[in-house]
């Protein structure tokens, strides 16, 4: 979802222009009091960008625990970008104001996923989301068809590695096109090199970087991740004494 309803039904709404949020929410209500655990994953988008306050005051009013912000950056054929696409210094500024609304009193009631995310890299030096590890091989895609892909923003002909109903699992994971699309994340930007978090972050997802001339740049959230690991670098002492880690 996007917010409460009037941010989400800004951009979610069906054919008859009627907003989704009630649908949305009664299915979050759903879930709930079948026990079933869930995330609540919120697009970020230019209509509720600068909006963290009412999106974090909506959090709490529904009692919602484990949370994930993901920016939208879209583009056109020709490349030139969605108009409701969000930038690093967008987000930079969104998570900090998130960052002093959850810290600390919502330690570790709620859970952000970028949060945690730096978080599990400077205490254990652990890695749990795929656009941080060094390589895009950490899963498979599998379509209604069989057909097998490297991943589900790369369902595309170009990267059909496969099909599951005539080769093996090992078969496709060895696959040298698989290969070839999970070290492409490697292949980091000038910026990336000489970057002080380029352990932490390898230059993000590769669907974010824009491409110019042959040359790959730097992630189009560079700014919002910098940000939050500065945030959680900062105030890691007060995070492990609020969340009971030794
Ligand atoms: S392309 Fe992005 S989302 Fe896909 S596996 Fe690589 S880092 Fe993850
Ligand atoms: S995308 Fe930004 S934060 Fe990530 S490694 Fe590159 S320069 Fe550093």
């Amino acid at each position: 979802m996007d917010g409460p309803a009037e941010i989400h039904d800004h951009y979610r709404f069906f054919h008859n222009k009627e907003g989704s949020f009630p649908r949305v929410t009664k299915g979050v209500e759903n879930l709930r009091k079948a026990g079933a655990e869930f995330n609540i994953l919120f697009l970020l988008t230019d209509k509720n960008i600068r909006e963290p306050e009412k999106i974090y005051a909506f959090i709490k009013e529904k009692n919602y625990r484990y949370i994930q912000f993901i920016p939208s950056y879209e583009y056109d054929r020709n490349g030139k970008e969605l108009s409701f696409s969000v930038h690093g210094e967008e987000i930079a500024k969104f998570y900090e104001r998130i960052f002093s609304l959850w810290y600390p009193e919502d330690v570790p009631r709620v859970s952000i996923r970028l949060f945690e995310d730096v978080l599990q890299y400077l205490i254990y030096k652990r890695k749990t989301s795929c656009i941080f590890m060094d390589s895009c091989d950490s899963y498979l895609v599998v379509e209604h068809n069989g057909d097998v892909y490297p991943c589900d923003f790369y369902v595309k002909k170009d990267w059909l590695i496969g099909n599951i109903l005539s080769q093996s699992i090992e078969e496709l994971v060895q696959s040298p096109r698989r290969k070839e699309f999970a070290q492409r994340k490697s292949i980091l930007s000038d910026d990336c090199q000489s970057c002080r978090i380029r352990d932490f972050c390898r230059g993000e997802c590769p669907r974010y970087r824009p491409y110019k001339k042959g040359k790959t740049r730097k992630s189009v959230f560079c700014e919002g991740i910098q940000k939050v690991y500065s945030l959680m670098e900062k105030n890691l002492e007060g995070i492990k004494k609020s969340a009971g880690i030794a």
